[in-house]
């Protein structure tokens, strides 16, 4: 592996969530797409961080993120209500609706990257409005690595400044769902060659507990997600995969077809803990060895052996 860890910028929302679980309500949990992404990455490679918090944001929070390498010198804390966003999920815990988003502080918000972050290598545009994901990008230098997530709200809400932001980046990372609103096809082959002729190199669609699926032009990969007896609250998830897999990759520098493969084996470990405990009380906590021991567990989970048999037919 190569030793030089090179840093990762990170944009996108902190928030308080008020969760409708199954089983509990959760109300003012600490999450947002840039503090689970913050979490996971910080298993792997320094993290440089670009978001906007209100006054009512929780210091113990930021003083967590700092203990992890976090850089929090591209963080903005501005007067006014931190963003705010309520979902409610089914009891499968497969399916969710937003019930309340409130920008509050992100409505105002210009990201200006302090001068330290501008020769950031590897960049993760996570969910936030497109518009400032594109303002974020214009400010970087010269990029090796772009990947970027979005959310219906924005698919909806701003597909101009949704259009152009694909054209900006080297991977995309959505939801099944998101995939077929955006793409306009069920079939999630069809949607994904729709979604690359919009200008990402390659594109990861998360199927929740069915995994996900990398399609990179040439070949398609899959990767399962852990079978847990107990998922608890799948917050967080799509970002913590995005975040480790981003993580993962600026530690290794290896963008290679292997290289990518591995990556989303890391996302997919590290997305299966973030659903075992509300909020970002278990993404907050994992190290690499957590990871490596849920990697052996998944090599496992698809070994067969060889049948030599076959050889002879
Ligand atoms: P995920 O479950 O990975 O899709 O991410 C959930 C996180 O996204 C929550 O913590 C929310 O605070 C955050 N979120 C929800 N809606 C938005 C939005 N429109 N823009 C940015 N972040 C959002």
């Amino acid at each position: 592996m190569n030793q030089k860890v090179s840093p990762l910028l990170i944009v996108g929302s902190m928030a308080f969530d008020d969760l409708e679980l199954p089983t509990i309500a959760a109300k003012n949990v600490v999450g947002g797409s840039a503090t689970y992404s913050a979490y996971a990455a910080s298993i792997f490679s320094t993290v440089r961080l670009v978001a906007v918090v209100g006054e009512d944001f929780p210091s113990g929070d930021l003083e967590a993120l700092s203990r992890r390498n976090v850089d929090l010198a591209g963080l903005e804390r501005a007067s006014g209500q931190t963003f705010r966003w309520a979902g409610r999920y089914d009891t499968t815990l497969m399916s969710r609706v937003t019930l309340e988003t409130h920008l509050n502080v992100f409505a105002d918000f210009r990201p200006k990257l302090p001068r330290s972050y501008l020769d950031s290598p590897y960049v993760l545009l996570g969910n936030i409005h497109p518009a400032l994901q594109i303002e974020v990008l214009d400010q970087v230098q010269s990029p090796k690595l772009v990947i970027a997530d979005t959310m219906n709200f924005w698919i909806d809400g701003e597909p101009d400044a949704l259009a152009a932001m694909l054209k900006r980046i080297d991977l995309f990372v959505i939801n099944e769902e998101e995939a077929r609103q955006l793409s306009g096809q069920h079939n999630i082959c069809k949607a994904a060659k729709d979604i690359l002729r919009r200008g990402p190199k390659a594109l990861i669609v998360k199927r929740g507990e069915y995994g996900a699926l990398l399609f990179d032009g040439d070949s398609t990969f899959f990767a399962p997600a852990y079978p847990l007896e107990e998922v608890v609250d799948p917050t967080g998830a799509g970002d913590t995969f995005a975040g480790a897999l981003a993580g993962y990759l600026a530690r290794t520098g290896d963008l290679s077809g292997p290289g990518m493969r591995r990556a989303i084996m890391v996302g997919s470990a590290a997305a299966s803990f973030c659903v075992e405990a509300v909020g970002t009380a278990k993404v907050g906590r994992l190290g690499i060895s957590d990871i490596s021991t849920r990697l052996d567990l998944f090599r496992n989970l698809m070994h067969v052996a060889h049948d030599a048999s076959f050889a002879s037919a």
